[in-house]
């Protein structure tokens, strides 16, 4: 009997470890973008941050095991206790360090994240979820400029805020912008290709060649780079479309693939079948 139960720990043990050793060598480093903001790179979404006389506001917050090096690294622009927390969305590269960071940051997101990290299997902790929700937009006004939250409806998920940083000329696009990557499209979580499309026209709409884009994944981009993601999703939206109008399964098309141009866009997460699975599943 207790053979058998440490054999059924064992797993669980080893598991734990690889878990740990995946964040082992994960570093935080920080860029400064314009005005009051930075932007810091580890493991995860991009974390968005405005230091300045009133202290911190913080978008997104990785991984809980990240939290120690990413406070270490907010220390370092003024204190590791953010004043606000806003997250992008529930996903949990985005919101695994709030409980690290709910007793001391006031949580800020969308309606539905709050809904989404409550069903999560298992449920967000008490101490992580957003005790500010909001619908459509909402705004805090620090460290001298307005921080505009904008809600962009059943694209990435159902509960997708970007921030802009009206004074800074900056903007977070969250998971509305994978920089020269295809994107992840959450079908199971309120998202659409179409919504995504249509949102990130929408962005485009408000950012010009001044402003600085800091993408969920991906380097720090300007307009162009948006540009490009959105003609090379439309592009393969279309290629997809034709595809299926002309008969072709899902497996047909993957077999086929979408061609040399776009294989640059492959990355671990998304790669070239699962973006034309995506497609597929909503386009039909
Ligand atoms: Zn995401």
């Amino acid at each position: 009997m207790r053979l058998l139960l440490l054999l059924m720990i064992l797993p669980l043990a080893f598991g734990a470890q690889a878990a740990q050793d995946r964040f082992a060598n994960v570093e935080i480093t920080t860029v400064k973008v314009a005005g009051n903001v930075s932007l810091l790179y580890g493991s995860g979404g991009n974390i968005g941050v405005s230091a300045g006389p009133d202290g911190i506001l913080m978008i997104d917050d990785q991984f809980l095991p990240l939290s120690d090096r990413i406070k270490a690294a907010l220390a370092e622009l003024g204190t590791d206790s953010p004043t606000w927390l806003l997250n992008t969305h529930y996903h949990g590269d985005h919101t695994g360090g709030n409980p690290a960071f709910g007793d001391s940051s006031i949580i800020v997101a969308h309606d539905n994240v709050r809904l989404r990290l409550l069903a999560g299997q298992p449920p967000m902790a008490a101490e992580g979820l957003p005790v500010v929700t909001y619908s459509d937009r909402a705004s805090i006004h620090f460290n001298g400029e307005e921080v505009r939250l904008i809600h962009l409806p059943t694209g990435h998920t159902d509960g997708d805020s970007v921030v802009l940083f009206t004074e800074s000329g900056v903007i977070h696009l969250g998971d509305h912008f994978f920089r020269d990557r295809f994107p992840y499209v959450d079908l199971n979580g309120g998202g659409t290709v179409d919504g995504y499309i249509r949102n990130v026209e929408m962005m485009l709409t408000m950012i010009d060649d001044d402003m600085h884009i800091i993408p969920g994944h991906g380097e720090l981009a300007r307009r162009d780079d948006l540009v490009r993601f959105l003609d090379m999703m439309k592009a393969t939206r279309a290629k997809v479309q034709q595809m299926l109008d002309a008969g072709n399964s899902a497996e047909d098309i993957v077999a086929r693939g979408l061609g040399d141009q776009w294989s640059s866009w492959n990355w671990a997460f998304i790669n070239e079948e699962r973006w034309i699975r995506t497609l597929v599943s909503d386009l039909q």
